[in-house]
């Protein structure tokens, strides 16, 4: 073997070495939001919501092998709703979804001829096309016999969406994991909670799942969305660990040291009483803030090392 072949030989072995650590991380994460959020039990029919992105296209192939694997039965039935907008290339999830062999329907609604009809033109069309979308994603669940319905956001989502709710709804609130539905009838279930954008984006690459592009409706894209994410994303260039760190936070609410009186009754203190679980009395200590950010998975250390960022303590 000459030198070329030898070096496109271990060129290979890498990209399938590092292709095989990223799909076991995602792997590992969806697990884990399962069990974390119980968000799939045994007999569930999951339907899961395929729009052509990488995000749900990684749903879809992540919860695919955790069927196969999984000591529960579940059932996966992928569901594309096609919104009539232009453009819209029929043909290719079909073909996708016949190529992996799994249950789908696609549903065919015009939603975007609605959208175009009620929503004056430069007005903003995504309120009114969400609520049409997720109106007919319900009856479809129903008509399917669905358990749950699974979605295609992630971590970053969840944090670009606590930042938008904090800046301009003055509430402290993400999305959630796992929510029911207004009527009780309907379970949401985020499986990619714990997954970064970039590990899916990189696995999608690497997939390469036939992407459909998502400027097809013609809105303009949401600004404020943009300049949050681009904050995120700058924040971890210049500060590896706190994206990470935030999420962290997340999942480790101290109701007693916010400010929101239903979520703790501040009103009924009283002397003498002993609050369990609560994180300690600091009314007269600096709050410690930790220097290093909180660092949830040991992957995560070897990203920024891999990234060149050496100095970099990882802490529990
Ligand atoms: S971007 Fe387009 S398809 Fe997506 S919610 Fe907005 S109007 Fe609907």
């Amino acid at each position: 073997m000459n030198q070329e072949s030898q070096q496109n030989t271990q060129k290979e072995k890498k990209i399938a070495y590092n292709l095989n650590k990223l799909q076991k991380r995602l792997r590992r994460n969806v697990g884990n939001a399962i069990a974390d959020f119980n968000m799939i039990e045994d007999g569930d029919k999951v339907m899961v919501c395929l729009s052509g992105g990488k995000d749900s296209y990684t749903l879809l192939d992540i919860l695919l092998n955790l069927k196969i694997n999984a000591p529960i039965h579940f059932d996966i039935v992928a569901v594309n709703l096609d919104q009539k907008q232009p453009g819209f290339p029929e043909h290719i999830l079909p073909e996708y979804l016949n190529s992996i062999g799994v249950e789908y329907k696609i549903v065919e609604e015009n939603t975007y001829g609605i959208v175009k009809e009620k929503i004056p033109e430069g007005k903003t069309t995504c309120s009114l096309c969400s609520r049409l979308r997720r109106g007919i994603l319900y009856r479809t669940a129903t008509e399917l016999g669905a358990t749950k319905i699974a979605l295609g956001h992630h971590r970053d989502d969840m944090l670009e969406t606590l930042f938008l709710n904090m800046f301009y709804g003055g509430k402290l609130k993400s999305m959630p994991p796992k929510l029911i539905s207004d009527d009780g009838k309907q379970i949401v279930i985020r499986p990619l909670a714990y997954c970064k954008e970039k590990d899916i984006e990189k696995y999608a690459q690497a997939k390469a799942f036939p992407i459909i592009p998502c400027n097809l409706c013609g809105s303009q894209p949401n600004l404020q969305r943009q300049v949050v994410k681009e904050m995120l994303q700058m924040w971890d260039r210049q500060y590896p660990g706190r994206i990470e760190t935030m999420f962290s936070a997340l999942q480790n609410v101290t109701p007693s040291h916010l400010c929101d009186p239903k979520l703790f009754d501040f009103k009924n203190i009283q002397r003498g009483a002993v609050l369990e679980g609560i994180e300690g009395d600091i009314a007269f200590d600096k709050a410690e803030i930790p220097t290093t950010p909180v660092i949830q998975d040991e992957d995560d250390v070897n990203d920024y090392t891999e990234n060149g960022i050496i100095n970099f303590k990882a802490v529990e």
